[in-house]
This record gives structure tokens, sequence and C-alpha cells, in this order.
């Protein structure tokens, strides 16, 4: 197949620190030009990729997208068998109006907006949800269906001894709950690390406000954005990834990272939290915003009686990069036959 892959115009796939989009399809890319598919990559100038690559812009544009971006980077767009777009709003109108099919894979969560526009759009063409939990949010849209989004394994070290340290890595939003993982490992009497992005002007108050007031560079300690090593050393040392969030998470690709490095989850259960973290197999899920429940729960022994083998064998079964390429190659071929 002639296959389109769009990333977003903001991060070089693969990324260099955040960013779970374009680690996606930098896998998914790489994969479907392994199994003989003509591939273009429209992302970045300094993306690296196996793939063709097609660059609207020679570096990263602002994180977030100012929409005058986010707009032309899909005009770029040749003629292919299937369109793939992993990006936003934008892209999804323009694709509407496409004689090639395109295949949308929604990377965030449903609002009221993205519900009317895709509502707007829904027999323009295919979507695919990255859980079945944000699929819930507009279930009634042309689905090819749930793909999970995958982790490449054995690039993350496995560890099942731990150090005494709870993990929070991501970015820095409240959505996320980065204020909510201090409060928890200071009534859990554990030391915190923390890592991830600050996007600038948007998390930026956020960070400085509920945050950084609180780093003592000993219990609470923030080590900025990190990448490669770094981020894999973090995640196989802590006792357990502190997933304490309060959005309708559309997948948390940071909590299939940690269990591939044998860590469980601590997580509430929101959004895919609650699909991907089996309770007392892989983590603990307590209900939505409990976070004294939690911090019980970290207190109570349970995280001990969870073996970091399988947390690791338990992500090779759901996150394989395999399955989530079969997946992909299915859904193509599904908007073929359907278009034929
Ligand atoms: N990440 C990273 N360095 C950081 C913070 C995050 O490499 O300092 C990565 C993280 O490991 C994950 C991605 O960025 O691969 C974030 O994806 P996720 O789905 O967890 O969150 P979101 O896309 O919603 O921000």
């Amino acid at each position: 197949m002639r296959i389109a892959e769009i990333a977003p115009p903001w991060v070089r796939v693969p990324p260099e620190g955040y960013g779970g989009i374009e680690w996606i399809v930098s896998i998914l890319t790489d994969g479907l030009v392994d199994r003989g598919h003509e591939v273009t990559l429209y992302a970045t100038g300094d993306s690296r990729t196996r793939a063709r690559l097609s660059a609207p812009f020679d570096e990263p544009v602002s994180l977030g997208g100012k929409g005058f971006y986010d707009a032309v980077h899909p005009m770029a767009i040749q003629r292919y068998d299937v369109i793939h777009d992993h990006t936003g709003a934008m892209a999804a109108c323009l694709g509407a109006l496409s004689e090639t099919p395109v295949l949308h894979t929604l990377h965030g969560p449903f609002n009221p907006d993205v519900r009317r526009l895709c509502r707007m759009i829904a027999d323009k063409i295919y979507f695919n949800s990255i859980s079945d939990s944000q699929r819930s949010g507009c279930p009634e849209l042309n689905y090819v269906g749930t793909i999970y989004n995958a982790v490449e394994v054995e690039t993350y070290p496995f560890r099942s001894e731990k150090e005494d340290y709870a993990l929070f890595l991501g970015r820095f939003s409240e959505d996320k709950g980065a204020h909510n993982a201090i409060y928890i490992a200071q009534q859990a009497g554990v030391p915190l690390r923390m890592a991830g992005k600050v996007v600038p002007g948007v998390d930026t108050h956020y960070f400085e406000e509920r945050i950084e007031p609180h780093l003592d560079g000993e219990n609470i300690i923030y080590e900025g954005e990190v990448g490669g090593q770094r981020k894999r050393e973090l995640l196989a040392g802590a006792r357990f990834l502190l997933f304490p969030i309060q959005w309708e998470e559309p997948f948390g690709l940071v909590m299939t990272e940690a269990l591939a490095c044998g860590t469980p989850i601590v997580a509430d259960a929101m959004g895919a939290a609650s699909e991907i973290v089996k309770d007392s197999e892989v983590g603990i899920l307590v209900g939505e915003g409990e976070w004294d429940a939690m911090a019980e729960a970290i207190k109570s022994g349970r995280l001990e009686a969870i073996d970091p083998h399988h947390c690791r064998e338990y992500v090779e079964e759901h996150f394989s990069v395999e399955a989530m390429i079969d997946g992909y190659e299915a859904a193509f071929e599904k908007i073929l036959a359907d278009r034929a």
C-alpha cells in the first residue's frame, strides 16, 4: 500500500525527550516500511525515519500548535492509497474534503468542541481510538477499531530490585496531576522524583504556582525534561509510577513504559488508566480523585505483592509493536475494501 503518515509538526519523530504521539508514529512508520509498504512520513525536517520523509517545516514549530502551522502541514499531502493522520482538528477537516480515504487516529480526549466537529465529518473520514475509554466519549463515529499504542519493550531495561522513590513522569499540566502526586507522596511518606515537560506559556503558570514551591531537592526532586537513558533509569528504578490524573486520559504511554521496566502503577480510575492498569495485578487503582485512599494503598504493602516480571509480560502481551502494526494494516485494508 502507498501510505501517508502525518505526524504533528510540534516535535521531531522520534522525539528526543517528551513526545507520545511522535513515538507511536515513529514505531508504526518504520514497522510499515519493514512490512514492504511504500510510506511517506510528513514530519519535521530533523526527523529520522526509514520511510520517505516529507518535511513542510525544517524544525518543530511551537508545541500546542498555532492554527497556521496545523493547517499548512497537512496541505503538503500528495496522493496515496490511504492517508493516516495523527494531528488535530485542522487535518481532520481537510481530510473530510480529500478524495483519498483518511484514517484519523484520535490522540486526545473528547470535549464538546471535538465531539461536535467529529460528528460533522463522521461520514467523511474513518476514525481509530487508542482506548475503549476514549471511544466511549463519542461512540457513534465510523471507527475502524481500537488500536492500542505500543511500546518497544526490548528498549526498556527490566529491574526487579527497586529504589525507594515514587516517579511522576509526563507533561506538567493540571490534567496529569503532578500536584496530586506531591500531595500523595507526602501523605504516604515516600520520596518523589519528578521529570517532564513544562510547555512554555501553556503550563508555566501551573508549574510555578503548584509545583515549584514544593521542590526541596531531597524528598521532592524535579529533574526537568528527560529522554533516552535517564528516562529509562528513572522508570526502572522507581518503586512505582504515580499517575494521579484528573482528565479522561486517552491512553497514557508512560504507564506502559513503566510496566515494561517492571515498575507497577498507582493510578486513579479515570480514562484509559482503568483499562491499562489491572488492579492488584500490575498496580493499584483507586476511585477517581481519591488521593487519601491512594496514599493509604501505597502504605498498605499491596504494591510489594506485585511481581515486576509479570508487569513486563503483561505489556508484551497487550501492547506489543507487532499487535499495533497488525492493527493498522488491517484497518487500512478494511478502509480500502470499504471504498472499493
Ligand atoms: N516523556 C519523555 N520525557 C519527559 C516526559 C515525558 O520522554 O520528560 C515521554 C513519556 O515517556 C511518553 C511521552 O513523553 O513516551 C508522553 O506520552 P503520554 O501518552 O504519557 O502523555 P501525553 O501524550 O498525554 O502528554
